[in-house]
């Protein structure tokens, strides 16, 4: 990041690790297509099979249960439509890559401090006997509150249901075990980690047999077909590695976080912090400043060089209402003023005050205004 600037906004995406862009340079100067017998095929493949191991153990899998995709979007979709036979119900909760593509799908709700109402989900899945699954993810992208997924797993296999756990802010933040978890399908992104922007992978339990979303060539042992993004893979496979060995880091992230927390509402007596009681990811702070419009707090922040988002981030640059802090029963005026700040692995002291100084400038100026 240039001098002078804070990039708070690792929860949109993250810095591409020099590792994951070196790894991507050796795929892109290889010539072979990972399906083809010839030595240069199988040195793409021996490429795409060492970043699927690399993936598989960031999260406890078997390399064979990594399906790549195009992204955290893709994987939830092919989740989503793995079992077409399956009634289903998601948290009302998810991002919206889940919920944008199952509008009908019943939305369990969440309680006040940001996670989902397990006793909800236990209502749902007793009131049919069909087979359901439902989608349910690790940890809040907006929150940052992490949910009870294991909690779920068990209520869920009680009732004979799958379950699939939307991971893509969790991984690498949180150590994540899918066997531990007890979710059969798990979603990962590789541009929240570290590695480029439009590659993840679905994680499928060994015994499941999912639907695929795109047929073609029989790549990915006929559940997605396409040639394989080999550089991006081999990123994700990198950024992976790196991420599994230094768990520690985020501890720190905590720390730093917990200060800025203190440190912002100690200047705005009536900011409010979301989730705040609930176990949350490391990094993340949703945080209102009440009375001032989160795309002013965004825009007054850009220009003293502190990049951060206003609720959800939606690809049309254009701030929509949150559906968590709908669903967290926030009133509206609130939810207006939150803003979320994600710091990451390499955020320094430095970029926090930066963020300190800004806000209070900002707070010092509304307040004037107003009286
Ligand atoms: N799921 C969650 C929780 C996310 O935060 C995001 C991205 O913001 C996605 C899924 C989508 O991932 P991708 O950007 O790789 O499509």
């Amino acid at each position: 990041m240039p001098a002078g600037l804070a990039y708070l906004d690792w929860n949109a995406t993250a810095p591409v690790r020099p590792e994951a862009a070196a790894a991507m340079a050796q795929a892109l100067a290889l010539c072979g297509n990972p399906s083809s017998v010839h030595r240069a095929g199988r040195e793409a493949r021996r490429l795409l099979e060492r970043a699927r191991a690399d993936v598989a153990a960031l999260v406890g899998a078997v390399a064979d249960e990594v399906v790549f995709t195009s992204g955290g979007t893709e994987a939830n979709i092919l989740a989503l439509r793995a079992f077409p036979e399956r009634r289903l119900a998601v948290s009302a909760i998810e991002h919206n890559s889940v919920l944008a593509n199952v509008p009908d799908a019943p939305r369990i709700p969440a309680s006040r401090d940001g996670a989902i109402d397990l006793s909800a989900l236990e209502r749902w899945l007793g009131a049919d006997r069909r087979p359901a699954l439902v989608s349910l993810m690790l940890a809040n992208n907006e929150t940052g509150a992490i949910q009870p997924v294991a909690e779920a797993a068990r209520l869920v296999h009680a009732h004979g249901a799958l379950l699939h756990c939307d991971a893509v802010q969790g991984a690498g933040k949180l150590p994540v075990d899918i066997r531990q978890l007890g979710c059969d399908l798990l979603t990962l992104s590789a541009h929240k980690l570290g590695g480029p922007m439009g590659v993840g992978a679905l994680v499928v339990s060994a015994d499941l047999d999912p639907m695929p979303l795109i047929r073609g060539g029989g790549q990915e042992r006929n559940r997605r077909a396409g040639t394989e993004n080999l550089p991006g893979i081999c990123g994700f496979g990198a950024t992976a590695r790196l991420a599994a060995a230094e768990r520690q880091s985020w501890r720190a992230v905590a720390v730093m976080r917990d200060d800025a927390e203190r440190r912002l509402t100690a200047i705005a007596l009536d900011a409010v912090i979301y989730a705040a009681a609930a176990p949350r990811l490391p990094n993340t702070i949703c945080v209102a400043m009440p009375r001032v419009p989160a795309s002013t707090q965004v825009m007054a922040l850009d220009l003293a060089g502190v990049m951060v988002s206003a609720g959800a981030a939606c690809s049309s640059g254009k701030v929509r209402r949150s559906h968590v802090l709908d669903a967290m029963d926030v009133p509206e005026a609130d939810a207006e003023c939150a803003i979320r700040i994600s710091l990451g692995r390499t955020t320094t002291a430095a970029e926090v005050d930066q963020l300190i100084e800004a806000w209070g400038t900002l707070y010092a100026r509304t307040r004037a205004s107003a009286a």
